[in-house]
């Protein structure tokens, strides 16, 4: 069955919902094409990480009093939501402050099991020489440089999945690269840089026929569509709560309750433990595992309320919505003379961003020229120095749709677009 996109009138009244929106930028309305950076928050996001300060803060887990217990309940409906929203289980959910620290984590517990931590439940994951770790080459820094880092520690060899001309992922050379010496592979779920989806259901089998880890990067898919890792066969999952409509300094990383239970922790101290002695410790199980000191509790309540919100709204309707605004973006991009489109401009499968390359004008200046008329788009590498490196490009000036996002909005960028060759050439 075919989900409607939101009618016009009710990506408005989306709109209403986000305060910061209601601003104007050098004169003009505020047109925000940023959201693959971060999302902005709706009031309701806002007002439930208020109103847990205001009603309810207190240190979770340890507390006798009331607040203590209220916080703690909020705390765990928050990962509640989270496990809602993944379709997984509640302590396959550990909270973590972004994607960026969840992939570490993921890095550094497979670094100390291949210390020998975490004894024979955690020798099966254990990497050394010889061993592969496999990437791709458009991954964004934070799915690439743990994992430079693991093989540096380990010994293991680290080999990516290349792309072809246009920055797409090339299925048919990735059989050579994923072999019986895989031991993990790390994706993203969705290009930061292009908006391309990634072949998972033609990648994670190459993988499992190996008996490979696999983790997905999850930061730009979790926004825009369902996302339900089991679903996609991987083992761990990560995105950021901030790039969810949710508050900044809380992330979320799905694992297996069995993988996360048989991995060593990476971060040690208060909150993770059963019993310690002077000599040593004896850990929980997930998620309290992976979660050591005080959490971050505000910002997960505030992520659950912007989860319920996308929800509410539809996860199978936003992507609906943005699928055809992508559309629209790419078709009108198409269309103006000097402008590259990372990616190509085909849009079948793609999420509602693109990024340019303006013949003739450095990103920065195109980006300037739209924030003169009130459109927030992002220039730079976007943290994929070397896809852009790969298709010969040093910046380039990306938009990308957030739930909020109208056509109007997208022709307003469109018309902006195409005036800057014009006004710097
Ligand atoms: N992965 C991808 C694909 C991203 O787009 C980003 C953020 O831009 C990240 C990882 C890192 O997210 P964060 O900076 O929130 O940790």
């Amino acid at each position: 069955m075919t989900v409607a996109p939101l009618e016009t009138a009710e990506i408005v009244g989306v709109r209403a919902q986000f305060p910061i929106l209601a601003q104007t930028v050098n004169g003009h309305p505020l047109v925000y094409l940023d959201s693959a950076a971060t999302a902005q928050k709706p009031e309701r996001v806002i007002a439930a990480e208020g109103a847990f300060y205001r009603e309810a803060n207190a240190a979770v887990h340890r507390g006798a009093h009331t607040l203590a217990a209220e916080a703690t309940e909020r705390y765990e409906d928050a990962r509640a939501e989270v496990a809602r929203f993944l379709a997984v289980d509640e302590n396959e959910v550990v909270f973590t402050s972004n994607a960026t620290e969840g992939l570490n984590l993921i890095a550094y517990a497979l670094g100390n099991a291949s210390l020998g931590m975490g004894g024979d439940a955690a020798r099966p994951f254990a990497l050394g020489p010889g061993d592969e770790i496999v990437t791709t080459e458009l991954e964004h820094h934070a799915n690439l440089i743990p994992w430079q880092e693991l093989a540096a520690r380990t010994g293991a060899t680290l080999r990516h999945i290349p792309v072809d001309d246009e920055g797409r992922l090339r299925v048919d050379a990735a059989a050579a690269v994923i072999t019986e010496r895989t031991r993990l592979l790390a994706l993203t779920h969705v290009s930061n840089v292009t908006g391309v989806v990634s072949p998972l259901e033609q990648l994670v089998p190459l993988a499992r026929a190996v008996g490979a880890l696999v983790v997905l990067d999850a930061c730009q898919s979790a926004p825009h569509g369902v996302l339900h890792p089991r679903e996609l066969d991987v083992d761990l999952a990560v995105f950021s709560g901030h790039k969810v409509y949710g508050p900044t300094g809380v992330g979320v990383l799905y694992g297996r309750a069995a993988l996360l239970d048989a991995l060593p922790p990476f971060l040690f101290g208060g909150s993770m433990i059963t019993t310690v002695t002077l000599e040593k410790a004896e850990y929980l199980p997930a998620p309290q595992r992976f979660e050591p000191g005080t959490p971050r509790i505000a910002q997960a309540v505030g992520l659950a309320e912007a989860l319920r919100f996308v929800s509410e709204i539809g996860m199978d309707r936003i992507a609906a919505t943005e699928e055809a605004l992508g559309r629209r973006l790419l078709a009108g991009l198409a269309g103006i003379p000097g402008v590259r489109v990372l990616g190509g401009t085909d849009p079948a499968g793609r999420v509602g961003l693109a990024s340019v390359v303006v013949d003739g004008v450095h990103a920065h200046d195109a980006g300037q020229f739209l924030d003169d008329r009130g459109i927030a788009a992002r220039v730079g590498h976007h943290c994929a120095q070397p896809l852009h490196r790969r298709l010969g490009a040093t910046a380039s000036l990306r938009l990308s749709c957030g739930v909020h996002t109208t056509a109007a909005e997208i022709d307003l960028a469109l018309q902006a677009v195409a005036g800057v060759r014009p006004y710097f050439g």
